[in-house]
Parts: C-alpha cells; sequence; structure tokens
C-alpha cells in the first residue's frame, strides 16, 4: 500500500504532496486524514495522509512512512474536501490549510475514560477512608464520571479508589454518556414572541427539509436574536444533528457559553483563543466523537470536525474578525456556507447592523431575511445625542476627553443606580510621546508607527500596538534636546480621569491589555453583569453582543478615530461600532442615553447610527460603493509584497504590477503598487496592489498562475508573496 501525503513543512507549490510506501504494521491503522510521521529531506516532517493507493507510484525511490499519529483520523472527508476547496479558493498551500484546521499541539485520540463504581462494593455498603475518597465515592455512585470533568486532585483520589476496589476506569461508551447527560436537569425554555417564533420556523421548516438556505436574521440588539439561536439548536439536537455559533470575538463567548450550556447542559463545547493546548485537543477530540454535539466559538471553530451538522450561525456576521487575517487567509462565513452545503444544513447570519455585502445579497434574493423589528418587551431604542466637538470642547481637567454633556450623562445614570459604559478605541495612555519644540514622535525603530505611552504601576513604557517593542520613554528628544511629554489619550488615561471625577464610582476597564489572562474576559463581564462595577470602559470590544440589563447610559470619546482611514470600509465599521455601542444601553427597564462626541456631526455614518437607521446607512453606503468601485460591486484583491529589502520589494512590486497589468488589461484593473499604510511592521517593509474586477474567476486563475510562475523569484529575492483574494479592508 502507498500513501500520498500533504506535508506540513512543504513550501512548493500549492498542492504538493509526497508519495511513501505503507510498511505492513501501519496498515490496519492508516485511513485517510491521519496524521503521519514521514522522511523528508535530510530530516522527517509530519503530514496528513490525503490518499491511499494500491499502485505503485512512478517514483525513482519511494521511502516508507515512519510513524502513524493517529489512530482516529482528525480529518474527515468533508474537512479535506473543505480545505481542498479553500487551497484554489483563497490561493494558499494545501498544507496551510490543514495545519490551520486542528490544534497545533493536537495530541492524538485516546478513547476516553470514565470511572465507574464497582457493583458490588455498592451493594454491600462499603465506604472507602478518608475525606476525599468519600466525597468521590457518593458521587459515583449516582453516576459514572468522565475522567476529563476530574481535576487533578480528584484524579488522585480516583485511582485510590481504583486501587482499593472500589472502582475501575472503563472506556467511555455512548449509553454510558447518555445517562451523564439525562442526569442533568435542564430549564424549559421560554416562549418565543410572535416575531422570533417566525424566524425560528423558517429556518426550522430548511432544517427539516434539509435544505442548505441562507437567512439573515436582523434586529436590533436585545431584539431576542440569541433565543432565536438556542430554540434553533434544541431543534437540531432533538433531530439528532449538531449545532455550530460562530462569534467574532472572544469577548462574547463566556455569555454565550453560559447561556447554551444552561440550556443544552453539557453538549456544548466553547472554542477560542485562551483555551491552553489540552482543553483544546479535549474540545476537538469531542466534537470528532459526537460526544459534543454543539460548538461556540470564534473563527477557527468553523473547522470543527462535526459528522452531521444540522444549524450554522454566525452571530454579528458583519464583524471583519470573522476573516483571517493573516496567511492562510480564509473567511469563517465562506466556509460556514460550504459546509452548510455539505451538510444540507440551513446557515442563519444574525445581526443588528449587517454588513454592506450581506445586505446587497439580501437585495438580491440569495439570502433570506427576517426580522425582529421590537426589543424584547417593547423596550424602547435608546435617546442618542450628538456632542460637536468643533463646538463643545472638553472641559479642563478631563485630558481633553470628556465634555459636559457626556460628564453630565454619566452623573445623571449613575445617581439612578445604573450602570454606564464608555467607548474610546485606543489602548494605553498617551497616543504618542513627543517633543513639543520639534515635533519629532518617538517611533517604533522595526515598524513605521508612534509608539504609545502605557502607564505601569513601577515606571512608564512606550509600546509599539504592532509589534509589542518596549522601552522606556526618553526625558529629552534625540534631535533638540527639549523636554518630550505625551499627547493623545487611551483607555488607561480615560480610566484615571474618570475615576478621578466620579471617585464614588467603581470603573472596569476592558481592552487588550487587562485581558490578557485566562479567564479575565469571563472574569470582567461577571464583575459587570453583578454590578459590581458602576462604568466600564473600554475599545470596541465592549460595543458588542453583550447584554447588561443595568446600562442606561453610553458614551462615545472619539466617533471620528476611525473615519477617515484610507479604506472603503472606513464608514461602515464607524457606522457598526456607533450602533453597535449605543444598543448596548436601556435593554433593562429604564429608556438608555447616549452621547457621542464627533467633530464630524453631519458625517452620514455618524448622522444615521445616532438615529439608529440601518436601512438608510447601507442605501447611502451602497451608493458610495457603486460610485468609488468597491465591494459589493467590484471585486477587489489585494496582492501584498513583504520582505526586509525595502529595494527589491519595490522591485517585486512593480514588476508584478506590470505583468499584472498586461495579463488582465482585458478584464481587470491594476492599482499601485503603493506602501501599505502600514509600511513597515517588525523590520519588513510592505507594499500592496490592488486588482479591481468583476471577473474574479478569470481574476483567480491570472492570480494563481502568477504566483506559482514567481514562486522561485520571490524566494530568491527573499520577498513574500501574500494573496488576500477577499480582503476586508485595505489598509
Ligand atoms: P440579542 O441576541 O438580539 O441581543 P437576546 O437574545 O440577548 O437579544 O435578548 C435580550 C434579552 O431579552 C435577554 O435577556 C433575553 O433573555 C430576553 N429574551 C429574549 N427573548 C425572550 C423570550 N422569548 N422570553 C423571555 N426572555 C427573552
Ligand atoms: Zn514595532
Amino acid at each position: 500500500m502507498f500513501a500520498d501525503v500533504v506535508v506540513w513543512r512543504s513550501v512548493e507549490g500549492r498542492e504538493a504532496r509526497f508519495s511513501y510506501a505503507v510498511p505492513p504494521e501501519f496498515v490496519p491503522n492508516l485511513a485517510v486524514g491521519t496524521r503521519a510521521r514521514v522522511p523528508f529531506g535530510k530530516g522527517t516532517a509530519m503530514g496528513v495522509v490525503w490518499q491511499l493507493r494500491d499502485e505503485v507510484p512512478e517514483l525513482p525511490t519511494i521511502r516508507p512512512l515512519h510513524a502513524v499519529i493517529d489512530a482516529l483520523p482528525p480529518y474527515t472527508p468533508e474537512m479535506l474536501d473543505i480545505a481542498s476547496w479553500l487551497s484554489s479558493h483563497e490561493i494558499v498551500s494545501l498544507a496551510a490549510v490543514l495545519r490551520a484546521m486542528t490544534p497545533r499541539h493536537l495530541r492524538p485520540f485516546s478513547p476516553a475514560l470514565a470511572l465507574v463504581a464497582d457493583p458490588d462494593q455498592v451493594a454491600q455498603g462499603h465506604v472507602p477512608q478518608g475525606v476525599r475518597l468519600r466525597a468521590l465515592w457518593n458521587r459515583l455512585q449516582q453516576r459514572p464520571l468522565p475522567k476529563e470533568a476530574l481535576d487533578a486532585a480528584e484524579r488522585a483520589a480516583a485511582n485510590r479508589l481504583v486501587a482499593r476496589g472500589f472502582a475501575k476506569w472503563v472506556e467511555r461508551r455512548p449509553d454510558i454518556e447518555a445517562t451523564a447527560v439525562a442526569g442533568e436537569t435542564l430549564p424549559p425554555s421560554p416562549a418565543l414572541t410572535e416575531e422570533q417564533q417566525r424566524a425560528a420556523d423558517a429556518v426550522g421548516a430548511a432544517m427539516a427539509s434539509k435544505r442548505a438556505d441562507r437567512f439573515l436574521l436582523q434586529g436590533v440588539t436585545g431584539s431576542g436574536k440569541t433565543e432565536v439561536y438556542l430554540r434553533l439548536a434544541e431543534w437540531a439536537l432533538a433531530q439528532g444533528r449538531s449545532a455550530l455559533i460562530l462569534l467574532p470575538e472572544i469577548a462574547l463567548t463566556p455569555q454565550m457559553e453560559q447561556r447554551f450550556v444552561q440550556r443544552l447542559g453539557a453538549r456544548v463545547v466553547v472554542w477560542h483563543s485562551q483555551l491552553n493546548e489540552g482543553e483544546r485537543s479535549d474540545a476537538f477530540w469531542h466534537v470528532r466523537t459526537q460526544r459534543a454535539v454543539v460548538a461556540v466559538g470564534v473563527r477557527s471553530a468553523v473547522f470543527l470536525p462535526f459528522a452531521d451538522l444540522g444549524l450554522l450561525v454566525c452571530d454579528e456576521e458583519q464583524e471583519e474578525s470573522y476573516r483571517q487575517q493573516e496567511s492562510p487567509h480564509y473567511d469563517a462565513r465562506e466556509v460556514a456556507w460550504a459546509r452548510a452545503r455539505y451538510h444540507h444544513a440551513p446557515l442563519l447570519f444574525g445581526s443588528a447592523t449587517p454588513s454592506v455585502e450581506t445586505a446587497y445579497q439580501v437585495k438580491q434574493g440569495r439570502l433570506k431575511p427576517l426580522y425582529l423589528t421590537a426589543r424584547f418587551q417593547r423596550r424602547p431604542l435608546p435617546q442618542v445625542q450628538l456632542v460637536d466637538l468643533r463646538k463643545d470642547r472638553p472641559f479642563v481637567g478631563s485630558g481633553g476627553m470628556i465634555t459636559q454633556p457626556l460628564l453630565d450623562g454619566l452623573t445623571a445614570a449613575l445617581d439612578a443606580g445604573e450602570q454606564a459604559m464608555l467607548l474610546l478605541n485606543r489602548r494605553g495612555y498617551h497616543a504618542v510621546w513627543l517633543c513639543p519644540s520639534c515635533g519629532a514622535a518617538v517611533r517604533c525603530p522595526h515598524c513605521d508607527v508612534a509608539l504609545t505611552l502605557h502607564r505601569r504601576k513601577q515606571e512608564d513604557v512606550l509600546i509599539c500596538h504592532l509589534c509589542g517593542y518596549a522601552t522606556v520613554p526618553p526625558l529629552t528628544c534625540s534631535f533638540c534636546g527639549h523636554r518630550m511629554h505625551g499627547l493623545g489619550f487611551g483607555t488607561q488615561q480615560l480610566e484615571t480621569v474618570v475615576q478621578a471625577l466620579l471617585p464614588n464610582a467603581s470603573v472596569l476597564r476592558m481592552d487588550r491589555d487587562t485581558m490578557e489572562r485566562k479567564g479575565a474576559y469571563a472574569r470582567a463581564i461577571e464583575t459587570f453583569q453583578k454590578r459590581q462595577a458602576q462604568i466600564l470602559i473600554g475599545t470596541q470590544m465592549i460595543a458588542k453582543g453583550h447584554d447588561f440589563p443595568y446600562v442606561s447610559f453610553c458614551g462615545v470619546i472619539a466617533a471620528d478615530q476611525a473615519l477617515f482611514l484610507p479604506d472603503f470600509r472606513a464608514a461602515e465599521r464607524t457606522f457598526q461600532t456607533l450602533t453597535q455601542l449605543a444598543g448596548r444601553s436601556g435593554r433593562g427597564e429604564r429608556p438608555g442615553h447616549v452621547v457621542i462626541q464627533t467633530y464630524n456631526p453631519d458625517h452620514y455614518a455618524i448622522r444615521y447610527a445616532a438615529q439608529q437607521d440601518v436601512e438608510h446607512f447601507i442605501q447611502e453606503e451602497l451608493h458610495v460603493r457603486q460610485q468609488t468601485k468597491t465591494p459589493p460591486f467590484w471585486r477587489l484583491v489585494m496582492l501584498r509584497l513583504v520582505g526586509e529589502d525595502q529595494v527589491a520589494v519595490q522591485r517585486v512590486a512593480a514588476a508584478t504590477a506590470e505583468t499584472m497589468r498586461q495579463k488582465m488589461a482585458r478584464f481587470a484593473e491594476v492599482l499601485g503598487p503603493a506602501p501599505s499604510y502600514r509600511a513597515r511592521v517588525e523590520d519588513r517593509y510592505r507594499y500592496q496592489l490592488i486588482v479591481r474586477t468583476r471577473h474574479l474567476a478569470t481574476t483567480r486563475e491570472a492570480i494563481e498562475a502568477w504566483h506559482d510562475a514567481a514562486f522561485a523569484t520571490l524566494r530568491r529575492m527573499h520577498v513574500q508573496a501574500v494573496v488576500d483574494m477577499h480582503p476586508s479592508g485595505l489598509l
């Protein structure tokens, strides 16, 4: 027998596979989708068995496989299919795609064990010695305990029970599992409102007749979308199928997990970046062996190897984090759609502020819209007040951040015993560290950006937000010797200022700096939910999805922050963040109040966000997109060339642009090359070309041909080419 293996390390060509002989002792264990260790060049490498065959490959020499890693293949035939499609869809190597699909250190499957009580010991009423052993023994008499459910101390106790003949480890079987799950008492689900029922029924009909239909559930925040997901997931499970719930951001997983586990019990796994390798392996194999039938997770959860999906959901579908920004690029929304078709299951997008592209697909009839027009119990939408920063200046002592109307709103909410949220989309204390005499700012030596000042307990530090480089802020300017100082503000300074203004309020900050520790999101959200803090300050991660019933005030410190970035999505992003944040307030009894500080109160993105008017915003934005020849009317493809030698990168970029222009003259327009918005990151220069087209298939072919042909030259010049077939933005 012979095996074709996709080798992890292989960089040659996109679909490269290598053939190996299978020694007879491996034959019984070897299946397509299994990981194997193979000889590669002078060493060995890991890979995935792509194909098995009997005929001898036509090769001068053929070497044997070294080892088979898995007894159960982590890759199902479906996932291999998806990998193959994704590799050509995104123009990335098969090896890179396969690697992205499973946890990096996925340990091999080992049959799961459960501890069961010895029936004779139970019958005779024997009780072991020792507090720990007795506690475990009491639980064990109720039902078998899965090994993963025990912590280290309990496992030690379990082994002692086994040694004394009270219990034994057995391989877990589905019937054991079923009793464990049946033992849980789950709360009844609430009755749906008429609108929720109508939406659920529409998707439910597709589930019942196994149709891969796409839906958009559009409903303002708090309209009860999550309740609809929960109901649909229950239906999927009732049909014996699984459900995959995707979220854009780790900050949203704790709340969603909580709601799903409460309703559906132990069969739910979560999936996000703060899981450790062991937890990740467990979750993966639970799904693979169908012990878990629901996953709630971020982007890469879309690759979890479910056997029979009955429902796929992308909540907050407009979020760009669904697209992996680094190579290998993939878009979880597109992968979800591919999987929905494979499983004949509906795909449900949910959003209060759908992306412009999705809204366009609805107009074209490719997605069925479902609306939740009223908030649950008809809670009114919040009152939004725009503060024109050109006229209303921030007051003295507010670090240039807070105007009187914002402070008034904030204090009114706190005085009424309610909570408030403040959005500022920049981390740190000062945006830059600057010389007031010559204007020089301290810049990152490795990236083309100014450093941000962060306050630490001991000392201040300047940090690069692109690469993490850190240094002590210099007292004086290295050019003119003048004393330097900080300028501009971030969440950290906002926290300090707010705390000084309202010394009795408890302030909680949520941004990447405060959320580094494992479980930090869940803890922060719980603290705020339990009203142990009155004010939540944060970057855009606080704007989305959360359900905080006691928040009645939201403030936006600088609405224009992202409005003028050179990107076709700048207006859309601004609109969405503002609308989302505004939706956080007034979810409880009292109506919400929102204050947005802006220099551009007349800009349509800000005006429509203040009115919470999604339809008109989309209409106007679609008009702009048509004028500017951007998506969804035109497809943009980005080709980024990256390397340490600026001249080489520039040369390759110019030559590539030239080739592309010739090849694509009839069906696409090639813009650039130009330095990327972030022209240098981690010592690597970045140039980009944008291909604008209405003929994607032909364009893809041309880029593939170029990519495969240019491979050798690029390697020789030490320039890396990254193709983004569907960039979320052009920055
Ligand atoms: P969304 O996901 O659209 O933001 P949620 O599903 O979080 O909305 O609903 C908002 C609030 O209303 C939640 O606290 C939820 O429990 C409650 N809710 C929604 N629908 C129902 C219902 N049919 N019965 C009882 N409570 C509901
Ligand atoms: Zn840097």
